[in-house]
């Protein structure tokens, strides 16, 4: 596939990392591209300005910048070359923009939260909604004269739903009806979780489930995703439990780290001993990017370069078992797999 480079800062959308822990205080220079306080903002204009359109009461979807290179025929995203997904087809939403972590490098605004809406809509709703919400938002990139006639034709038409956008969607208690209801409107679906909500991924079934495991132990936890609740490490680690039931029951599982130089890429044989109890399909570990409000809490130093990523990749593979399946330069990303061979979603 044939992957051009991006402005770093467009890749905001992936949704969502040796040294000392502390983490890097913001620099006054990246403060001040705000020109506010997130504080001061309420949850929804900030997300709008982050370019999401709502859907319904409580769920949020926004175009990545792969799908505008895409329709543009300029670029996929590294999931289109690793699983085969196309990347102007990909409509991406979240149903919820709550989460029980703080991640350092969350690109949301964790400095606000959103709250829990008085009623939850019904899954029709958020698919209608996030359908015609998506539609509207690609509109924007329609009349361009270098958009792909054929491929604009196809973006209106989805075909596979992200369930990856900020937030945790394991909040959203109908996620299983969620799931089956984006199928029926004929899309796969990758659910995007952080592993806290065990109960919940053991209801669900989408085509491919991931899990971030952003940390080795309870404590690089605890610095990195900041949880609201100290016992909710104990449930990630159910989760690569209950992820490895999964993939028994046929859904393709992965397992995500967001790696952040100078604070979690470390430790390669401890995350390699709790990888090993999900036994996923694949393994992404992929840089931190210095995108949206993740600016806020650390610098562009805290991305890894390119071969920095395979290096740390390289030495989990070796501690866990598994190959070199590819890699991504423009998303620094290097996926692994148990044979080093990658498939495509059905
Ligand atoms: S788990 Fe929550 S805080 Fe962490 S990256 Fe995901 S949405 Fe952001």
């Amino acid at each position: 596939m044939n992957e051009k480079k991006p402005a770093v800062d467009m890749e905001e959308s992936e949704g969502s990392n040796e040294g000392s822990n502390e983490v890097s205080a913001p620099l006054p220079s990246e403060r001040s591209r705000f020109h506010y306080s997130p504080e001061d903002v309420s949850i929804d204009e900030l997300t709008r300005r982050q370019g999401y359109a709502k859907a319904g009461a409580h769920s949020a979807v926004k175009t990545c910048a792969w799908l505008k290179h895409s329709m543009n025929g300029t670029g996929v995203c590294y999931k289109s070359s690793f699983y085969g997904v196309t990347s102007h087809r990909c409509l991406q939403m979240t149903p919820t923009l709550m989460c029980n972590q703080k991640c350092v490098f969350c690109w949301r605004p964790t400095e606000v939260e959103a709250s829990l809406p008085d009623q939850w809509d019904d899954p029709e709703t958020i698919v209608r909604e996030s359908i015609k919400a998506h539609r509207k938002l690609i509109t924007g990139f329609g009349g361009s004269p270098n958009a792909v006639p054929k491929h604009e034709e196809e973006a209106v038409h989805a075909s596979i739903a992200a369930v990856s956008l900020s937030g945790e969607p394991t909040f959203y208690p109908r996620l299983p009806e969620l799931i089956r209801e984006f199928e029926k409107a004929g899309m796969t679906v990758f659910v995007v979780t952080n592993g806290t909500n065990p109960d919940m991924l053991r209801k669900i079934r989408p085509t491919q489930l991931y899990m971030s495991l952003d940390a080795a132990t309870p404590e690089m936890y605890h610095d990195i995703c900041r949880p609201k609740n100290k016992n909710l490490w104990k449930n990630v680690t159910e989760s690569l439990t209950v992820l490895k039931e999964k993939k028994a029951e046929g859904v393709r599982t992965a397992i995500r780290m967001t790696a952040v130089k100078g604070l979690n890429m470390t430790d390669a044989s401890g995350f390699a001993e709790l990888i090993k109890i999900a036994e996923p399909d694949f393994i992404e570990v992929k840089s931190y990017m210095h995108v949206g409000f993740s600016r806020l809490r650390l610098t562009r130093a805290n991305m890894a370069e390119q071969e920095e990523i395979r290096a740390f990749a390289g030495e989990i593979a070796a501690f866990a078992g598994y190959q070199y399946a590819g890699e991504s330069e423009p998303s620094r990303v290097v996926v692994l797999s148990k044979t080093g061979q990658l498939t495509n979603v059905g």
